[in-house]
């Protein structure tokens, strides 16, 4: 049996040791628990254990759940269709996973509509392999210059990663290393009103501790919590 309470208490031990190795306080670090596939009974004892944020990787999963979950903040962690970004643009506290222009400016025109201002992360992808979503490192700049330039909705907060899944999880701190270089350089070299470079979303079940030590400050952490995903329902 999957005790969710436990487990989130050993996720929060491992996080405040990781943060203490590098220097850095456990507080420091969200964790954003991930509840893709998971019921709202579920996700609501997470939140009773407490867990103040929630991660989904779907638009629909977000629409289903979020009248019957508890209130916390809700994180949209995946990849984001412009045509559905009107269904969950005045639910989610955060976009993780802006990697194009057209999708800023769609989050833009409908933030604009609710009258609110939508935080979101750049999502990097510097793996150059599997993964289709996110931009190049060297991309990022332009990016975010381009979303501060023509977007007034939005607030970048920051940038968003996934290590390469395969190998150890050691092998992902090169990886965490270098995006959190592009993160620095991006907080140092960026000025602008609508941007506030805070948030560094790094680390899933197997490699959270890893990127904590090179600079994650929110980990995205599911099968840890509530323990392997069943996709067929
Ligand atoms: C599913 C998912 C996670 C969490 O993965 P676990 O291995 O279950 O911790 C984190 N980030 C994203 C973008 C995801 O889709």
């Amino acid at each position: 049996m999957v005790n969710i309470r436990e487990n989130i208490e050993k996720i929060n031990k491992a996080k405040q040791e990781a943060a203490m190795l590098a220097g850095r306080r456990g507080d420091d670090v969200l964790l954003c628990a991930v509840t893709k596939t998971r019921s709202p009974d579920e996700i609501n004892e997470a939140v009773r254990a407490g867990v103040t944020d929630i991660g989904e990787n779907k638009v629909q999963e977000i629409i289903e759940k979020y009248d019957l979950v508890d209130p916390v903040r809700w994180h949209m962690i995946g990849h984001l269709q412009t045509n559905k970004v009107k269904y969950i643009v005045d639910k989610v506290a955060l976009i993780h996973s802006v990697d194009s222009m057209r999708l800023a400016e769609e989050i833009d025109r409908r933030a604009g509509q609710c009258g609110k201002t939508m935080d979101i992360l750049v999502q990097v992808n510097s793996a150059m392999e599997e993964s289709k979503f996110g931009v190049r490192a060297g991309e990022a700049e332009s990016l975010i210059n381009g979303i501060l330039k023509s977007c007034i909705n939005i607030k970048v907060k920051g940038l968003m990663c996934m290590a390469p899944f395969e190998g150890n999880p050691k092998d992902a701190a090169a990886y965490f290393a270098a995006v959190k270089v592009l993160f620095d350089k991006c907080k140092k070299e960026i000025r602008h009103e609508r941007l506030d470079f805070s948030v560094l979303s790094m680390g899933m079940s197997h490699d959270f501790e890893v990127a904590i030590g090179e600079g994650s400050n929110l980990v995205r952490i599911g099968t840890a919590i509530f323990g392997e995903r069943s996709y067929k329902k």
